[in-house]
């Protein structure tokens, strides 16, 4: 990437109003400016919406307490398993909105707080740049700085060429719905839309998922894709593959979804979730002669700067691994290197991740098709079972461990868990395949007992695929 410094005559630092100037309180963007102002630095931060971008305010975090929410219905059938006597249950979704509500404006405030305490200055409104160390601020004039950072995030993507796409929503409505439907539609086979069918179906809403491909979840293991979908139908959350929404109309009675294999989805509610994007229309960046690429994202080299060498970015806009944790260590690395003059560059191999399907998903490392074609040859083990949390009352949910082993090195190349708090798991997995643990290191771990996760450490045998024509 060409750096334009040359070519341009610095003012001196102090001349600028601000050392550093971050454009979105996302969770990047605010690590990075508190971490700056800590370090003496004077830093502004300007955010349009509410201080804590997507994962506080409409993405992780609020997704996590409907996935808790849609959580009980199985956790009620489990109880009655176990001799409990519930009666009859019902879910009051104004209720749980107005508790998740105030729990995200009271996370929202602490991340305020913590700014201010870090001494950075919070400005409200839309900041575009006017060039290289000039920004302005919608109803808060213009601003300039030595060094400016972009942490706008993402947003989701809509296909325009879907008629009847403004009758549909995107994960940003699904938080605020008035009403919780009887019946959704939800298109897409991501992170999103899985979470979401899931989160629906938990609390009792018809719902079914639309996904173009032969299975959904397209990058995680093979083995894991079809295991949890299968475990999702077997908890009613109807799954159509090989299909797309060509067309939306509203009905009498909701809406009317045409797949394209002229199938008529009826429904109160169309959700799409079809991918996002990264945030970066209207931020000025051509005035400022930073480089995006085809999609929309901020060109960063490995210590997040941009084709202009004082302006860098993190996160979900330079679509890098979109993940929170990720943007957090981008953006630490942004201050460690710019503030504390400890050049640091996020790794970004060995991302654990979590899909919060039910059940969850939990994984860090390669699948098996992406470990054969990078490593060659592999081992498999492979666990599918009921936990004993199930067996004792009869349930059907299964649990699924694998594990991808270099042959020769014996190096764990990837551990995947589907299973309630499969993620929990993968956490203290991550460590240990982060360090290259092998095979033989992690079987000389003894087994927790009687825990689920014991299964990680007792698989001894190779699993061999069945052949094809023994597949049941
Ligand atoms: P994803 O990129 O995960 O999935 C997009 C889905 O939409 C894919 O199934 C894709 O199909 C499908 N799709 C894309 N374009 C079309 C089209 N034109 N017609 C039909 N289907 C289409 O996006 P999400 O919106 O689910 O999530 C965005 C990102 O947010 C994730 O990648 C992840 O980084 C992050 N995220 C993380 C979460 C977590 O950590 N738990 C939770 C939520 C989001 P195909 O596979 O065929 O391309």
């Amino acid at each position: 990437m060409e750096s334009s410094s040359s070519t341009h005559k610095e003012a001196a630092v102090a001349d600028y109003d601000y050392d550093l100037f971050v454009i979105g309180a996302g969770s990047g963007g605010v690590r990075a400016a508190r971490l700056a102002a800590m370090s003496g630095a004077r830093v502004a931060v300007a955010e349009e919406h509410r201080v804590g971008g997507t994962c506080v305010i409409r993405g992780c975090v609020p997704k996590k307490f409907m996935v808790y929410a849609s959580e009980y219905s199985k956790s009620f059938e489990t109880a009655r398993g176990y001799g409990w006597n519930l009666g009859e249950t019902s879910f009051d979704w104004p209720k749980f909105l107005m508790a998740k509500d105030d729990e995200i404006a009271r996370l929202s405030g602490i991340y305020v707080k913590n700014l201010q305490n870090a001494g950075a200055e919070l400005v409200h409104g839309k900041a575009r740049l006017k060039d290289r160390h000039t920004v302005e601020v919608d109803g808060c004039g213009v601003r300039t700085a030595a060094k400016i950072l972009i942490a706008t995030g993402g947003r989701p993507w809509m296909p325009a060429d879907v008629p009847g796409i403004e009758h549909a929503i995107s994960s940003n409505e699904a938080f605020h719905l008035t009403e919780l439907p009887k019946r959704i539609v939800i298109a897409g086979g991501g992170y999103i839309a899985a979470e979401f069918a899931c989160i629906f179906n938990g609390l009792g809403v018809d719902t079914t998922l639309v996904h173009r491909g032969p299975n959904i979840l397209r990058g995680f293991d093979d083995d894991v894709r079809s295991f949890v979908t299968e475990e999702m139908e077997k908890r009613g959350l109807k799954i159509r593959l090989g299909s797309r929404i060509a067309n939306i109309e509203k009905t009498a009675s909701g809406l009317a979804s045409t797949c394209a294999d002229n199938h008529v989805l009826e429904s109160d509610v169309v959700m799409f979730a079809l991918g996002r994007e990264p945030y970066t229309e209207g931020l000025g960046l051509e005035a400022a002669g930073v480089e995006i690429g085809e999609n929309g994202a901020v060109k960063v080299d490995e210590f997040s700067r941009s084709s202009v060498d004082n302006i860098w970015a993190v996160g979900d806009v330079t679509d890098r691994i979109n993940l929170t944790p990720v943007a957090i260590r981008e953006g630490a690395a942004f201050a460690q290197t710019e503030f504390f003059d400890n050049p640091t560059s996020f790794d970004h191999d060995m991302v654990a991740s979590a899909v919060f399907t039910q059940p969850q998903i939990g994984v860090v490392g390669l699948s098996e098709a992406e470990a054969r074609r990078k490593h060659g040859k592999v081992d498999i083990y492979l666990s599918k079972f009921r936990p004993m949390k199930e067996t004792f009352y009869g349930g059907q949910q299964r649990a699924l461990i694998k594990l991808v082993v270099e042959q020769g090195s014996e190096r764990i190349l990837g551990c995947h868990v589907v299973a309630p708090d499969g993620p929990e798991i993968v956490q203290m997995a991550a460590i240990a395949l982060k360090m290259g643990v092998t095979k033989p290191q992690w079987d000389a771990t003894c087994a927790v007992h009687p825990t689920l996760a014991e299964e990680l450490v007792t698989m001894r045998e190779k699993y061999a695929a069945p052949a094809l024509g023994q597949v049941a």
